[in-house]
């Protein structure tokens, strides 16, 4: 088990993260889409150039909503990710990444257009989880931050290859635990993807 800080200068960055992208908090779903249809296209791009990645045939991108849990999940079955490789792109390189832009544009209205990729999640979530399995042949691992720059990462067990992102959908974003809103945000965000995105049974 480890237990650490998200590395960051500024105390806490997660209601600057609310504060400006609230205008346009739809995005978290895109971007949780697109680094599943990132991590999907990886784990092709290695097959062609012949890793040892197992079977590809089986790719897609699910979306489940738990209205009951108050959660929403994407998961995929694309690279996955390491101990190691948690480590270094979501507790250190995403954080750093969004920092960075942060102290940049801090004035400019741009900011609000901006896709803070993973960490957008935490828009619309009290806790974000992740469990991974990287193609390699490693440990599953679980990481889960509450929005406190606390993260928590540990080894656990995961039978299949490929991440799934659970989202504890906060009281002011409950919207995103209706059925239809969720269904229409997809329609408009995942059309045209490179790899089948399932929503309730149905492909979009
Ligand atoms: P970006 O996609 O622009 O690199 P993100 O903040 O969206 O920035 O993601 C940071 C990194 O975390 C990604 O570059 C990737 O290495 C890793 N990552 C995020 N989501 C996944 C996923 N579903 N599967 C594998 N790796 C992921
Ligand atoms: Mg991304």
């Amino acid at each position: 088990m480890q237990k650490g800080q998200i590395r960051v200068e500024t105390e806490n960055i997660f209601p600057i993260i609310k504060k400006f992208l609230y205008s346009d908090h739809e995005i978290f779903l895109r971007e949780l889409v697109s680094n599943a249809v990132d991590a999907s296209q990886k784990l092709k791009t290695l097959a062609s150039n012949g890793e040892p990645t197992g079977d590809i045939s089986d790719m897609r991108i699910d979306i489940v909503l738990d209205a009951t849990e108050k959660t929403l999940s994407v998961i995929d079955r694309g690279v996955g990710m390491t101990q190691d490789e948690v480590d270094k792109y979501i507790n250190q390189v995403a954080f750093s990444g969004a920092e960075e832009f942060m102290n940049k544009y801090k004035d400019a209205n741009i900011i609000g257009h901006f896709g803070l990729g993973f960490y957008s999640s935490f828009m619309v979530s009290d806790k974000v989880e992740m469990y991974t399995k990287s193609y390699k042949d490693e440990s599953g691992v679980y990481w889960s931050c509450d929005g406190s720059p606390e993260f928590e990462l540990y080894a656990v067990d995961k039978a299949d290859r490929g991440t799934k992102i659970v989202m504890h959908i906060n009281e002011d974003s409950k919207e995103f635990l209706e059925a239809d809103r969720i269904g229409k945000m997809l329609e408009k965000f995942c059309k045209f993807l490179p790899v089948p995105i399932f929503y309730e049974d149905k492909q979009i």
